[in-house]
């Protein structure tokens, strides 16, 4: 038989459980809400890490890309069709090979010359990258030097032309590109093969001996409204719509008549003729007067 005393033990000690069940329940939400705080914490660290390494890797893959697609043009003579188009998709497969443990998703939008300054490329893309409940998204744009790349524009115009990882050897090339009355000058002829950014700005001072006998010893490359940019070079043009690039093509024999002006563009584009400027006992420019007025030469 069950006494009214047991009834009332009973009693206290389910009182006495409630608010331990209470207590019990209340801290298994406790930490299941820190556990997921936790994990949120890390999941969110995941996806900012990830972003930063998606984001860092376009430049370095878009300039290999460039670099490439140059020694492609280069190597192999031929001419690429649509070079946005076509380094766009190439940077993509390589970014889609990139391996992480969050869900990524980035999307290369646009690949082209940067308007303000031509020695650089723009990338423009979006990342996505989600982890759990974590999202991180962004539209980035970035600017790639083209310095140190190589100029793959006199490959697409001459034949039997040759480098030596600094400078183009034209030998025969640039003389039968130009044919027979211009050639002769151009027999011989070097230019930079390696794209660099000329220093001596503002670009008048060019009238100086000692700045153009290095300019053109240190194979630079100038800003210029009428010669190409970097991807339009990859496709073979001489001169294009965007902001561009010029260099110089030394003709090899000094010699007092008039011919085709030595900017590359020039040569490869325009054929239009300049009066000889006699740099030194090795160097002979022909330029035109607007070149002239542009590197400040009398
Ligand atoms: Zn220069
Ligand atoms: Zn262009």
């Amino acid at each position: 038989m069950i006494g009214d005393k047991d009834y009332v033990l009973n009693g206290t000690i389910l009182l006495l459980i409630i608010p331990v069940f209470i207590l019990f329940f209340s801290t298994l939400t406790v930490l299941d809400y820190e556990n997921k705080a936790n994990c949120d914490s890390i999941n969110s660290n995941n996806v900012l890490s990830t972003f930063k390494d998606v984001k860092d890797n376009i430049p370095v893959i878009t300039l290999d890309v460039l670099n490439k697609s140059a020694y492609q043009v280069i190597e192999e003579n031929l001419t690429i069709i649509n070079s946005r188009e076509y380094v766009k998709e190439k940077v993509q497969e390589r970014i889609n090979k990139l391996n992480y443990d969050c869900d990524v998703n980035c999307t290369i939008k646009t690949i082209t010359s940067y308007e303000k300054d031509p020695f650089y490329i723009e990338v423009n893309s979006t990342i996505t990258v989600k982890k759990g409940n974590i999202k991180h998204a962004e539209n980035i744009s970035q600017l790639v030097s083209i310095e140190g790349l190589p100029d793959p524009l006199p490959f697409t115009k001459c034949d039997s032309i040759s480098h030596n990882l600094t400078r183009i050897e034209y030998h025969h090339g640039l003389a039968a590109y130009l044919g027979d009355v211009n050639g002769s000058f151009y027999e011989n002829a070097t230019s930079p093969f390696i794209i660099k950014k000329c220093p001596y700005e503002p670009y008048e001072t060019h009238g100086s001996t000692p700045v153009i006998i290095d300019c053109i010893q240190n194979g630079y490359y100038h800003q210029s409204n009428d010669g190409a940019c970097y991807l339009c070079r990859l496709e073979g043009k001489a001169t294009c719509p965007h902001q561009g690039l010029e260099t110089f093509i030394i003709p090899h024999i000094l010699n007092n008549g008039s011919t085709i002006v030595s900017v590359d563009h020039v040569i490869f584009g325009d054929l239009y003729e300049g009066s000889p400027f006699i740099v030194n006992s090795t160097y002979i420019l022909f330029l035109d007067q607007a070149h002239r007025k542009k590197y400040g030469i009398k």
